[in-house]
C-alpha cells in the first residue's frame, strides 16, 4: 500500500489550472466592487441589501419568474422565489421535513399558476400578496422578524428548497392546485365543501395536529346583534332576519370534525366557508350561541384557514413523528406522486401568447 507520488504532469496541470482560474477571477475581482451600485440603479433606491447568497438547484434555477411585488415586477428564478415564500408561509422553527413539504407545495402551486395562466395575465406570473397568490418576504425582513435565530432559520429554509429542487406534487403527471392552510380541526376539507368544484386530489383526510400546542387554535369571536345583522345582510341582502336573533342561523350540516358544510342564514342556504368569510372567522369549524343577555352572538372556532389541502401544523406533527416530506404531501394530496418536474415541459423558453387562466381560482392561506 504505497502512497502514490503526484506526478510532474499532475503538478504542472495543477499550476496551469491555478493560472487559468486567476485569469478568470482577476477581472471579476475588479468588477465586483461596482456590481452593487450598477444593479441597484434598476431597483428601487431604498434597496441597499446584498444579493442573497442562495443558489437554486438545476431544475428550480431553470425557471425564471416575473414576481409582482407591490408595484414592481421583479425577475427571479423559482428557487429564490420559493425561499421567500417559505420564509413567509411557514414558521421557520418547524421540522425540516415539514419545511420541505411546504417548499414542494409552494413550488407545485407556482407551477400550477404558470401552467394555467395565473391571476396576472401578461403583467406577472405570480404576486407576493397572500390573499391573491402566495406570501413572500425578503431575507432582510425575515431576518428582522427572526432576531438572533436568523442565521439558523434562513439556512433551514434554503436547505428545504435546495434539497427538494424541482420536487413537485403531480396528479396524472401535471402539477396540482397545491393549496395549504395553517391548521385543521382534525380533518381537512374537500375542495367542493369550500369552493365551487371538487378536485380528486383535494379530499377530506385526517390531520394529526394537536390543538393545545398551536397558538390560537381555539378562538372566540363575539358580535352584537346589530353588528351581526349588518354583516349578514351585506353578504346576503335577501336573507330574512326579522325574527329573534336565535333564529337567524339554523340547520347546520357538519362533517365528522365539526366543520360546517352548510347552514341556513335567514332562510338562505350557504356554505360554512361563506359564513366564515362574511364574519372573518379563523375557520369554518365553528359553533355559536346567543349571549346570555340575548343581545349578541358568540362563535367558538377551531383551527385556522380554509382547511383544504396540506395542513401546516399537521405536516409539522407528521414530521415530528418521523414522516418525510413525500409521505406528508401524498397524505394531504390524495392519489398524487412527488417527482422532479420542470416548467420547461409546458412553458417554452421564449414567452408566447397569454394562456388566459380560468377565473375563480381559490385563494390559499388563511
Ligand atoms: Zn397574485
Amino acid at each position: 500500500m504505497k502512497r502514490q507520488k503526484p506526478s510532474r504532469v499532475r503538478q504542472s496541470a495543477a499550476v496551469s489550472a491555478l493560472l487559468l482560474a486567476a485569469l478568470f477571477l482577476l477581472p471579476l475581482a475588479v468588477i465586483a466592487p461596482f456590481r452593487g451600485p450598477l444593479l441597484s440603479r434598476t431597483e428601487t433606491p431604498d434597496e441597499t441589501e446584498q444579493p442573497p447568497p442562495f443558489t437554486s438547484g438545476d431544475l428550480d434555477g431553470g425557471t425564471v419568474l416575473r414576481v409582482l411585488d407591490g408595484e414592481e415586477v421583479r425577475e427571479m428564478d423559482l428557487g429564490t422565489y420559493l425561499v421567500g415564500v417559505v420564509r413567509a408561509e411557514m414558521p421557520a422553527s418547524f421540522e425540516p421535513e415539514a419545511l420541505k413539504a411546504q417548499a414542494a407545495a409552494a413550488r407545485t402551486y407556482t407551477l400550477y399558476k404558470l401552467q394555467t395562466g395565473g391571476n396576472h395575465g401578461e403583467t406577472a406570473d405570480i404576486c407576493t400578496d397572500s390573499t391573491c397568490c402566495q406570501a413572500y418576504i425578503s431575507e432582510d425582513r425575515a431576518r428582522s422578524n427572526w432576531g438572533e435565530d436568523a442565521d439558523a432559520y434562513e439556512a433551514k429554509i434554503e436547505t428545504a428548497v435546495r434539497e427538494t429542487d424541482g420536487e413537485t406534487v403531480l396528479y396524472g403527471g401535471v402539477p396540482i392546485l397545491a393549496v395549504f392552510h395553517a391548521s385543521s380541526a382534525g380533518l381537512t376539507r374537500a375542495a367542493g365543501q369550500v369552493w365551487l368544484n371538487d378536485l380528486p386530489y383535494l379530499q377530506a383526510v385526517s390531520s394529526p395536529e394537536q390543538g393545545d400546542r398551536i397558538p390560537n387554535y381555539y378562538s372566540r369571536v363575539e358580535f352584537t346583534a346589530a353588528e351581526l345583522r349588518e354583516k349578514l345582510l351585506a353578504a346576503w341582502p335577501e336573507s330574512d332576519l326579522s325574527g329573534s336573533l336565535s333564529g337567524w342561523l339554523r340547520e347546520p350540516e357538519t362533517d365528522a370534525a365539526g366543520s360546517v358544510a352548510t347552514l341556513s342564514v335567514g332562510g338562505i342556504t350557504v356554505k360554512g366557508s361563506q359564513l366564515r368569510s362574511a364574519l372573518g372567522l379563523r375557520s369554518a369549524c365553528f359553533e355559536w350561541e346567543v349571549r346570555d343577555d340575548g343581545q349578541g352572538m358568540v362563535f367558538f372556532v377551531t383551527g385556522h384557514g380554509h382547511g383544504v389541502g396540506l395542513s401546516q401544523y399537521g405536516a409539522n406533527q407528521m414530521a415530528a413523528e418521523g414522516a418525510d416530506y413525500r409521505e406528508i404531501l401524498t397524505h394531504y394530496y390524495s392519489g398524487t406522486t412527488v417527482e422532479p418536474f420542470s416548467a420547461s415541459t409546458f412553458r417554452p423558453p421564449e414567452r408566447g401568447g397569454d394562456a388566459g387562466g380560468p377565473e375563480g381560482s381559490p385563494p390559499d392561506g388563511a
